[in-house]
């Protein structure tokens, strides 16, 4: 089976197909410009899905389908975007239905961190579980939900944005108009911005230098690892009280950097989430690394298509 996925984000937009088994077979990447029309970022989509389709059957191959992960919110059923920050050109766009036209190939969008949520469940880590969520911590925070064995969405199949549930009512605006959310407090550019306002003559720029720098012992950036662990927490043990899921599986680039946040999430959990069976939620890194993206687009192509025939 090939699977045309793709994956559309503020700085890069991937696509490429994925056999019945959730492997990337072929794929290629692009920086998304969002001041250009959505029309070139079809075309410019639509011309990597046949590159890569004839990359991965030389002899001639047609894709079955399309599915697409995008950032922010989606209208899953009319198959359009809808605003981004960063996009504001493209809200409203018919994406499914350009790509369709272009390609012939039938086509289903989700948010990005539910198309994801959805891959590491059917192909990843969550495999065999029916409650299992997603957290993909970097830049931002992405959550999906999949409970008894669904994708969960809200009223009109919303996403729900988990990554934007206060941590600390006293911490900075976010541009979702909450003060001291998750991701405002524990993401990667979280992380940077505390580390400079409270040194800024410090050497350590990036989450990832700071992570390193950490690791050496070196004072300020371990205070900057242990006061996003403390968030990381807070956060972890809202999930495992609110949803007691079977497992939550973490992605996104804090990931490689695990064991230094690890203990102290472990420990808030342990101590705050006594009124539900927190040592049967297993909270373990996600399996799918940098291909997340295009296994979770696919994904959202089968099970969509298997919702159309029940
Ligand atoms: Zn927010």
């Amino acid at each position: 089976m090939n699977i045309g996925a793709v994956d559309i984000g503020g700085t890069k937009m991937a696509a490429g197909v994925v056999d019945e088994r959730g492997q990337v077979l072929v794929w290629r990447s692009m920086p998304t410009d969002a001041n250009s029309l959505v029309e070139n970022a079809v075309e410019q989509i639509a011309g990597m899905l046949r590159d890569s389709l004839a990359e991965a059957c030389p002899e001639g191959g047609a894709l079955d389908g399309i599915g697409i992960g995008c950032t922010g919110p989606v209208y899953r059923a009319l198959g359009t975007l809808g605003y981004v920050e960063f996009m504001p050109g493209w809200e409203g766009a018919h994406i499914t239905a350009m790509l369709t036209e272009i390609t012939g190939a039938e086509a289903f969008i989700e948010n990005d961190a539910d198309a994801a949520a959805l891959g590491e469940w059917a192909w990843g880590k969550g495999r065999g579980t029916q409650n299992f969520m997603l957290v993909t911590v970097g830049t931002g925070i992405g959550v999906g939900l999949v409970l008894n064995g669904q994708l969960y969405r809200g009223v009109d199949g919303a996403h729900p944005e988990i990554g934007h549930h206060f941590v600390d009512p006293n911490g900075p605006l976010c541009f979702c108009g909450g003060h001291g959310c998750w991701e405002v407090m524990a993401s990667g550019p979280a992380m940077e911005r505390w580390a400079q306002a409270n040194h800024p003559q410090g050497l350590y720029r990036t989450a990832q230098q700071l992570c390193d720098a950490a690791r050496e012992g070196e004072p300020l950036a371990e205070g900057a690892v242990d006061r996003t662990a403390r968030y990381l927490g807070i956060g972890f043990a809202n999930l495992v009280t609110l949803y007691t899921p079977e497992m939550i599986a973490v992605g996104g680039g804090l990931v490689q950097a695990w064991e230094l946040f690890w203990p102290t999430v472990e420990r808030t959990v342990q101590t705050t989430c006594g009124l539900v069976p927190y040592e049967r939620v297993m909270i373990t890194p996600a399996s799918m690394g940098a291909q997340t993206g295009l296994v979770g687009a696919a994904q959202v192509w089968i099970s969509r298509s298997i919702e159309k025939l029940s």
